[in-house]
C-alpha cells in the first residue's frame, strides 16, 4: 500500500490548493438619509423613547433593526443602512438625554450593590415553598423547571416589546410617505396613519358610523315593511 508521509502530504496540498486568503473588508462609502427624512425618523424615535417602558434603550435595538431593514429593502447596502440607522438612533437617544447604563446595570435582574438579597420562602414563579437548606439564601425558584420557565417568560415579554417597537417604526415610516387625503365626511385634508384611514378625526369617524348605522336600520325597516305588505296581500 502506498503511504504518503505527512511532509509529502503537506507539499501536495500546498501545490494543488489555492492559498486561502481572507476577503478584503472595504468599508461601505457613507450614505446619508435626506435631512427631512432623518429629522422625521429621529423625532419619531425620540417620541417612542420618551414613552418607552423602563428605559429609552428598549427602543435602541429594535429601532436600529427596523430602520436598517427598510433601508435595505430600498436598495441600500447593509453596512450603509446599518450606519445610517445607528446614527439616527443615537441622535434620538441624545435628544431624550438617555444615559447608558454600565454592563452590570443592564442585566435583567440587576440590584444595586450593597443590597442584601431577601431570603425567599416561596418560589418566585409558582409560589411553592422552597426547601430550607444551605443554598436557601440565594434560591429563587423551586427547581430548574421554574427557573427555565421564568427565563422563557422574560424573553417572551422582551421579544413582544421589541416586535411592537419595530411595528410602530414601520408604520411611522409608511405614514411619513403618504400623500394627504380629504376626509370623507368633512373634506379636511389630513395625513393618513393607516391605509384604511378615511376620516380626519375620531369625531368624523364616529359620526359617519352613526350615519351608516341609522341608514342601514332605515333600509332594513323599509325592507321589513315591504315584506309585511307582501304578506298582507297574499
Ligand atoms: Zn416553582
Ligand atoms: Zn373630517
Amino acid at each position: 500500500m502506498l503511504m504518503i508521509s505527512p511532509d509529502a502530504l503537506l507539499r501536495l496540498r500546498s501545490e494543488t490548493r489555492a492559498p486561502v486568503t481572507l476577503a478584503l473588508i472595504r468599508p461601505a462609502p457613507v450614505k446619508k438619509l435626506p435631512r427631512h427624512r432623518r429629522e422625521a425618523i429621529v423625532d419619531a424615535l425620540a417620541a417612542m423613547m420618551r414613552e418607552a417602558e423602563l428605559t429609552p434603550f428598549a427602543i435602541e435595538g429594535p429601532g436600529r433593526a427596523a430602520i436598517r431593514a427598510r433601508l435595505c429593502m430600498f436598495g441600500w447596502r447593509w453596512g450603509q443602512a446599518d450606519a445610517a440607522a445607528d446614527e439616527a438612533v443615537q441622535a434620538a437617544l441624545a435628544r431624550v438625554g438617555a444615559k447608558r447604563p454600565d454592563w452590570k446595570q443592564g442585566q435583567p435582574e440587576w440590584t444595586q450593590d450593597g443590597v442584601t438579597p431577601q431570603t425567599r420562602e416561596r418560589c418566585a414563579r409558582c409560589a411553592k415553598p422552597l426547601p430550607i437548606d444551605d443554598d436557601a439564601h440565594w434560591r429563587k425558584f423551586c427547581g430548574p423547571v421554574c427557573a427555565q420557565a421564568a427565563k422563557v417568560d422574560r424573553n417572551r415579554r422582551r421579544d413582544k416589546d421589541e416586535r411592537y417597537a419595530k411595528e410602530k417604526i414601520y408604520r411611522l415610516a409608511w405614514a411619513e410617505k403618504q400623500q394627504p387625503r380629504a376626509c370623507k365626511l368633512c373634506g379636511t385634508i389630513f395625513k393618513p396613519k393607516r391605509n384604511n384611514d378615511y376620516y380626519c378625526s375620531r369625531d368624523c369617524g364616529d359620526q359617519s358610523r352613526v350615519k351608516a348605522f341609522s341608514a342601514s336600520r332605515r333600509s332594513r325597516g323599509r325592507e321589513m315593511q315591504m315584506v309585511c305588505e307582501a304578506v298582507r296581500t297574499e
